[in-house]
């Protein structure tokens, strides 16, 4: 009975119709599917043709001096209307909540952590609790299907397990459509069977049908989780050292003798008389004054001192503040510093010539 339930429940085109339209579909099967069938307030004007083989159309409700008849709307009228009762045409619905929650017993899926998606042709029913991966009931014409499942896919991208109630007859574009989303169709013909009064019983193992699928998008899932745990980890170290006080970079001996040599070339280049590059360097570096201490030191403006180290840096390529932890060690510094101070007294001494250096830079 297996077969004729689920192509039946296929064959139909939308979940709701009289109780013949549910008959026709499903013949023999159709009181396994009745306990999931309830009535709605919907009155039916048309009833399908009862006659064997049916004559195509939907017969017409119309009054008659003897009671509703279903007439035959065939051009050539081919049958013949048949009486039918009021209570014949009320609809009948598949009850969805209850479905879907025999479907997720029958597979021994997890309920859904979140309201799940529920669309005309296309209902979230659970979840494998392995991969925490979404599986959805696709009742309806595979365009609308693939219609609503663009629109999960929108708000949830990454793989489903698509329930179709049997194999379709042209799965192509339906296949492909699931496939570019890492998901898969499973029928429910495969391996679920109805048993009389409403629950679902495995037929066959779901491992052999979907396992290796399920692996596959495990495997993917595991690797992004680890990925996205990486990143996060990558962005707090990142925050972490941003906090962090800037500490000097070591210098080895050899780049700091290298470094001063510079200071000292640059300062006979300029050959500036206010502040020499040497002589910042010398306050700055080796003895670890700030910056309005060179300035007072070397009797000129804060912002000269604060040229003199931009120069430094520029030249140097590296930030003053980073050589003061070494600079102390060089005696050569000493002979630069002397020639300096010896410059500065006699400058004093000639004190009309103070104003003019302030500017030079
Ligand atoms: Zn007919
Ligand atoms: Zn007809």
């Amino acid at each position: 009975m297996r077969e004729p339930f689920w192509r039946g429940l296929a064959a139909m085109d939308s979940a709701v119709g009289l109780e013949a339209d549910w008959r026709s579909c499903l013949g023999q099967a159709f009181d396994l599917l009745a306990p999931f069938l309830v009535r709605t307030c919907q009155m039916e004007s048309a009833h399908p043709c009862i006659a064997k083989p049916p004559c195509g159309c939907r017969h017409a409700v119309r009054e008659t001096r003897t009671g509703l008849k279903a007439v035959c709307l065939c051009e050539d009228a081919v049958c013949e209307p048949f009486p039918v009762a009021a209570s014949q045409l009320g609809a009948w619905e598949l009850d969805r909540s209850r479905f879907d929650a025999a479907l997720r017993a029958g597979l021994l899926l997890e309920a859904c952590r979140h309201t799940p998606f529920a669309r005309r042709s296309l209902h979230e029913i659970g979840a494998f609790p392995q991969a925490a991966l979404p599986v959805c009931l696709a009742l309806g014409q595979p365009d609308s299907v693939l219609c609503d499942l663009e629109e999960f896919w929108s708000l949830r991208p990454g793989p489903v397990l698509v329930l179709i109630p049997a194999p379709l007859d042209a799965p192509a574009r339906f296949d492909s459509t699931l496939a570019r989303n890492a998901s898969l169709a499973l029928a429910l013909s495969t391996v679920l069977e109805p048993l009389p009064g409403g629950p679902f019983q495995l037929a066959g193992s779901l491992d052999d049908l979907i396992g290796p699928w399920l692996a596959q998008v495990s495997q993917t899932a595991s690797r992004d989780t680890l990925f996205r745990a990486t990143q996060r980890q990558i962005s707090a170290v990142r925050r972490e050292v941003a906090r962090l006080p800037k500490l000097p970079e070591p210098v080895n001996e050899e780049d700091a003798r290298r470094l001063f040599a510079l200071v000292k070339q640059m300062d006979t280049d300029t050959a500036v008389r206010k502040a020499p590059l040497l002589q910042v360097f010398r306050l700055y570096c080796q003895e670890n004054r700030s910056a309005a201490e060179v300035a007072r030191d070397c009797g000129c403006s804060k912002a000269l001192v604060v040229t003199r180290l931009a120069q430094l840096r520029r030249k140097l390529g590296r930030d003053p503040a980073q050589l003061r932890v070494i600079a102390g060690q060089f005696e050569t510094m000493e002979e630069g510093f002397s020639d300096w101070r010896a410059r500065k007294i006699q400058r004093r001494q000639a004190a009309n010539l103070e104003d003019r250096d302030e500017n030079e830079d």
